[in-house]
């Protein structure tokens, strides 16, 4: 661990690379949950995350996706592209859960009858506020462009996953994106993981989720195990 950090986040840290177009990521076992307000170490989360993380991704790679990911070097940590993050998130849903639920009053689990797609500004402070195109636009985070690409490949992403989570007897219930800004070009970044993800198990519709974690349901990292063992016999 003696590279300069640039950045520490929640969950990640961000340290610089072995070159001037790259940076190192490490995950941390540590979990937050509303905003940073709860916060807990779990020991091995980092490891977990970062093995499913970069399954998916290599995953999604393998079918098109750009991704910053460009090497794996060791368990919680591989060099990536550097990227300048767009501030927003992009949330992808299948089913309705979490704050979707609760805004509209839709029974968690409620199938929806169509994929919705949804913005939200990346700020802990502001407690990640949804955000639409125009503001988006009018504040100068993103441009039409940028938006409709980063929509457009979060479907993309979704249809990649869902297809895959399916053979893993696993639903996916909805995700969050990011995405970073290289060399003229949009490409995906940050994470895929049950942090940023609702897992459910397709039978029993157990959480395999932070959720366990966000809601106190027992032990976290029990489904996290159970997402990647499923995930090596099947990406
Ligand atoms: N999510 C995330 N980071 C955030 C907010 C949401 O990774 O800052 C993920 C979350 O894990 C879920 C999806 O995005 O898979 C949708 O989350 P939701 O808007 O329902 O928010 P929550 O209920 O988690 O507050």
């Amino acid at each position: 661990m003696s590279e300069k950090i640039i950045y520490e986040g929640k969950s990640k840290i961000v340290c610089e690379g072995p070159d001037s177009g790259s940076y190192i990521l490490r995950y941390k076992d540590t979990a937050t949950a509303f905003d940073g307000k709860k916060k807990e170490e779990i020991s091995g989360k980092g490891v977990l995350n970062s093995a499913i993380s970069n399954l998916i991704f290599e995953y999604l790679m393998k079918n098109g996706i750009e991704t910053h990911l460009i090497k794996v070097i060791d368990d919680t940590s591989a060099v990536v592209k550097k990227a300048e993050i767009v501030m927003v998130e992009v949330i992808v849903r299948n089913v309705a859960a979490g704050s979707f639920s609760k805004k509209y009053g839709v029974p968690e689990g409620t199938a929806l009858k169509n994929i919705t797609t949804e913005f939200s500004l990346k700020s802990d402070e502001l407690g990640d506020p949804m955000i639409n195109d125009s503001q988006i636009t009018a504040i100068g985070i993103a441009t039409a462009d940028e938006l409709s690409l980063m929509r457009a490949q979060a479907l993309k992403i979704n249809e990649l996953l869902c297809a895959l989570f399916s053979k893993m007897g696993i639903k996916l219930v909805d995700f969050k994106l990011e995405f970073g800004r290289t060399s003229g070009r949009i490409i995906l970044c940050d994470e895929i993981s049950p942090d940023s993800c609702r897992f459910w198990d397709s039978a029993t519709n157990k959480k395999l989720d932070k959720d366990v974690f966000r809601r106190d349901l027992g032990d976290v990292l029990e489904g996290y195990r159970e997402v990647l063992k499923r995930l090596e016999n099947n990406a």
